[in-house]
């Protein structure tokens, strides 16, 4: 992902993005290994935490976006956030 260098709320959410990408693919291995041993019940709660997961990384990407775009590209296409509702 593209970040504005020194800025510190960009670095927060990438940081995070990125552990949880981490856990993303720790979870992958998990579940590659639980579906080998046909462990229904841990392939359940795997596959559960795998989508809780990808969650996040969706939302942490999101938040970026929104975050360049009100802190960094302010005035260029939406309004920022807090001009909303
Ligand atoms: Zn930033």
């Amino acid at each position: 992902m593209d970040i504005i260098r020194g800025c510190a709320e960009c670095k927060r959410i990438t940081d995070a993005y990125e552990s949880e990408t981490m856990s993303w693919f720790r979870l992958e291995g998990h579940l590659r290994i639980a579906e080998h041993g046909r462990y229904k019940s841990a392939i359940d709660r795997i596959a559960t935490e795998l989508d809780a997961a990808t969650r996040r990384r969706t939302e942490l990407r999101l938040e970026l976006k929104r975050h360049k775009q009100t802190e960094h590209f302010g005035g260029s296409g939406a309004a920022p956030l807090t001009m909303r509702a």
